[in-house]
């Protein structure tokens, strides 16, 4: 055990280790620190979904659908990690089904909470309000992640107390069972620093600053980067302020060596890999990233990402990668087409914009032989007047030929739609429904959603712009709340967004179809697995 504990707490996809955690390593490793790192989401899965666990939980007993994920248990685990996964999409739904089920066992009586293999949510506490996050952290409020906590995870540090402790916190699902283990660490290392870092942290940054706020029982919350600050805590060199900002050191070769790469959800196993941080775009109105940027935009040389990638192939015996960036940059794209020669048996998959160099369809042929196998793409909405407004950058039109070229090519486009936008109306919605029932051939898997509104979203510069009439923090005791309520002039607000939502667009078959295609719980990061036979 060393000096320096990375962990990632619960609840997130446990498809794949955690990227932000090996980038820090890496960071640390390099200046001299060694590092322990635990995956703390993958192992509290195993723990809970454990025979052992489940068999006393459930009670001599047990429900007959109970009973019966029970008797599947071992077989579904074993088929979500085994290329078998790929080739019956009713057997992998039902074996999700059984693992979920047999997680609501975990989930107490008063039915607050809730944890399935994607998210976990607690309808008793809200996870913007700091009060809440107290009640974790002093143990006067709990969640079911607590006997792992206790009985599993802690136990392995009590032979060698760490000086330095990392929580990366970047989803929501986390932040409850991440404050609870911040509050437990707490009080079984008092002489320990104890940091808080990622995404979420990052995204509470204002509000934090603003009101100057703490989160105890952190000693520093990191926003941005984490590298520089941590090898700063590392060598006690770190300033003494609370707030932590330094993007001076950003790395993106990441070291998996703490991977258990065969026990993670995946029927093979993925590796996360990013070829920059923020996003070079930042102009999306409707995007967290364009106002208050979880990171500066960086990119990673484009010339050497294809090496990074046969080289991580090489070293974990991977041919899979996720690649993470909000936005792959072109350059990038420029680059694995270039070295596509060397890339040869490998898979990747990611988000792009719809960027003109994609109607080049030899560039995207070339994609495809690099090894490109999925494409996401936030195309929002089939009415220019809309992507206009929203800051999108991207035409209807262009956006029509590039879903044609992946098609040519076989790249799968997974398209994601947003309704509900302010100043959207039901015209647009209709042209939405138009260019999707059109496209339908050339998109593989679709994704549909109401808007949310972000808190410091630039339409809220100038609401009626945008036919907004009033907007609020969804709930005024939550300080740290990410989303804003919004009212619109006309009667296309967000409830009529979801009725045109849930009667028109998914009254479409094809649609309908391209919607259900996505494979249950683990979405995007299972999608790779489920391409043969995709009409
Ligand atoms: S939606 Fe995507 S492309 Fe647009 S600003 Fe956000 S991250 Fe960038």
């Amino acid at each position: 055990m060393s000096d320096i504990l990375l962990i990632q707490p619960p609840v997130v996809k446990a498809t794949e280790p955690p990227l932000s955690l090996a980038v820090l390593t890496a960071a640390l490793q390099k200046q001299g620190h060694p590092v322990t790192v635990v995956d703390a989401n993958l192992d509290a899965f195993l723990y809970l979904l454990s025979a052992e666990q489940l068999t006393e939980l459930s009670g001599p007993n047990p429900t007959t659908s109970i009973h019966r994920a029970l008797r599947h248990r071992q077989a579904s685990l074993d088929l979500l990690r085994s290329p078998a996964a790929g080739t019956s999409f009713a057997r992998y739904s039902t074996a999700v089904r059984h693992l979920n089920r047999l997680l609501t066992l975990w989930c107490r009586d008063d039915k607050a909470e809730r944890l399935t293999l994607g998210n976990y949510r607690n309808q008793q506490y809200s996870v913007f309000a700091p009060d809440d996050l107290e009640k974790f952290v002093n143990g006067t409020a709990r969640t079911l992640f607590r006997r792992y906590f206790q009985e599993q995870l802690l136990p392995q540090f009590a032979q060698s107390p760490p000086k330095l402790i990392a929580l990366s916190i970047n989803y929501l699902h986390q932040a409850l069972p991440a404050f609870e283990l911040a509050g437990l660490l707490r009080r079984q290392f008092p002489a320990a620093t104890l940091v808080a870092g990622g995404g979420l942290i990052t995204s509470w940054q204002r509000p934090l600053r603003q009101l100057n706020l703490r989160l105890p029982p952190f000693d520093h919350l990191v926003f941005g980067p984490g590298e520089a600050p941590l090898v700063s805590l590392a060598t006690e060199q770190a300033a003494s302020e609370y707030f932590l900002a330094d993007a001076g050191s950003i790395g993106f070769c990441p070291d998996f060596d703490f991977a258990r790469l065969g026990e993670y959800f995946s029927p093979e196993p993925v590796l996360p890999v990013s070829s920059s941080r923020g996003c070079y775009w930042q102009n999306c109105l409707f995007c967290p990233e364009a106002v208050a940027p979880v990171h500066p935009y960086q990119a990673f040389a484009p010339e050497d990402f294809p090496l990074l990638l046969s080289t991580l192939s090489k070293q974990h015996k991977v041919r899979n990668f996720h690649l993470t960036d909000n936005a792959i940059p072109v350059n990038i794209l420029r680059g694995l087409a270039a070295r596509r020669d060397d890339l040869q048996g490998l898979r990747w998959f990611g988000f792009v914009r719809f960027e003109p160099i994609l109607e080049n369809g030899d560039f995207v042929q070339q994609l495809s032989q690099a090894g490109c196998c999925i494409l996401q793409l936030g195309l929002e909405s089939g009415s220019q007047q809309v992507l206009d407004r929203l800051g999108k950058g991207i035409t209807v039109a262009s956006a029509k030929k590039i879903l044609g070229n992946l098609h040519e090519a076989g790249i799968a486009a997974y398209v994601y739609i947003m309704l509900g936008t302010p100043g959207e109306t039901e015209a647009d919605a209709e042209m939405t429904l138009d260019f999707l029932e059109a496209e339908a051939e050339k998109i593989a898997f679709l994704n549909i959603s109401i808007m949310n509104l972000p808190r410091s979203s630039g339409m809220l510069d100038d609401p009626a712009q945008y036919g907004m009439t009033e907007a609020q923090l969804q709930d005024e005791r939550s300080e740290l709340g990410l989303y804003q309520r919004y009212q619109v002039s006309g009667d296309w607000d967000r409830s009529a967004a979801r009725r045109f939502l849930h009667k028109r667009l998914l009254g479409s078959a094809v649609i309908r179809e391209r919607v259900n295609r996505k494979p249950p719980m683990f979405t995007s990061n299972h999608s790779l697995f489920f391409l043969n036979g995709l009409k």
